[in-house]
């Protein structure tokens, strides 16, 4: 199965986060240094000019070539953070039929590799506070054959639950928690585009078009 629904990803995941680009950025300025969104927008920008390169590939092959892209233009955190999840993908993926169950099971891998990488847990105040509920829950119906019509919109869900749930959280990782006590109150600039991403994924992938 070749990644022949990526450019449509990429582009859907472009135009959202162009449309959040300022809201994040305020979300950043507070607790961050400011420039998410243009880390993000950089690794964006590379992506859609491989996409249709992408497209023809398989999609641990794929999965790999994101990776590396990301690593080379996103600067940050969440750039190698990123690149590290797209690259555990196409190591667990390789070799693997692609269907939902061997890919929730890579891309729970793609998200410890993440863990380990940033020594991060959930609970302070990041992009994995979305990133581990949505694939525990990915793991589950995935293993229950919940219908993806069914199961997107739930991951949604559980994503924005995840990315609100930053607001009360003390920062212990990355440039917020320098500011301690401070960072309450803002909801994490990293969980808000990872939430924007997953529902920008979903929406590609239930397009009517497709149906
Ligand atoms: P930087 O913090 O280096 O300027 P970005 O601004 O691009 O990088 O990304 C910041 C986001 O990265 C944060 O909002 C947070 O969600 C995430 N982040 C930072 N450090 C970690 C970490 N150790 N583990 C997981 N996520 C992290
Ligand atoms: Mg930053």
């Amino acid at each position: 199965m070749t990644a022949s629904l990526f450019p449509r990803i990429i582009t859907n995941i472009a135009a959202s986060i162009a449309s959040h680009a300022e809201a994040v950025t305020e979300l950043d300025q507070a607790i961050g240094d400011g420039d998410h969104v243009y880390n993000l927008q950089r690794g964006i920008d590379a992506l859609q000019q491989a996409a249709a390169e992408i497209a023809g590939m398989e999609w641990p092959a794929a999965w790999q070539k994101i990776g590396m892209l990301l690593m080379s233009t996103v600067g940050g955190a969440s750039g190698s953070l990123y690149a590290t999840l797209f690259i555990g993908l196409a190591r667990h993926g390789q070799g693997q039929a692609v269907d939902l169950a061997h890919f929730a099971t890579a891309f729970a891998a793609g998200v410890a590799a993440m863990k380990q990488r940033g020594k991060a847990e959930a609970g302070e105040k990041t992009m994995l506070d979305v990133l581990i509920p949505v694939t525990d829950a990915l793991q589950a119906g995935a293993a229950a054959g919940e219908p993806l019509p069914v199961l997107l919109p739930r991951l949604c869900r559980i994503a924005e639950a995840g990315a609100e749930a930053t607001r009360d959280m003390l920062a212990t990782k990355g440039r917020a928690s320098f500011l301690g006590e401070r960072s309450l109150g803002h909801v994490d600039a990293g969980a808000r585009t990872a939430q924007l991403m997953i529902q920008a994924v979903a929406d590609a992938l239930l397009a009517p078009e497709l149906a």
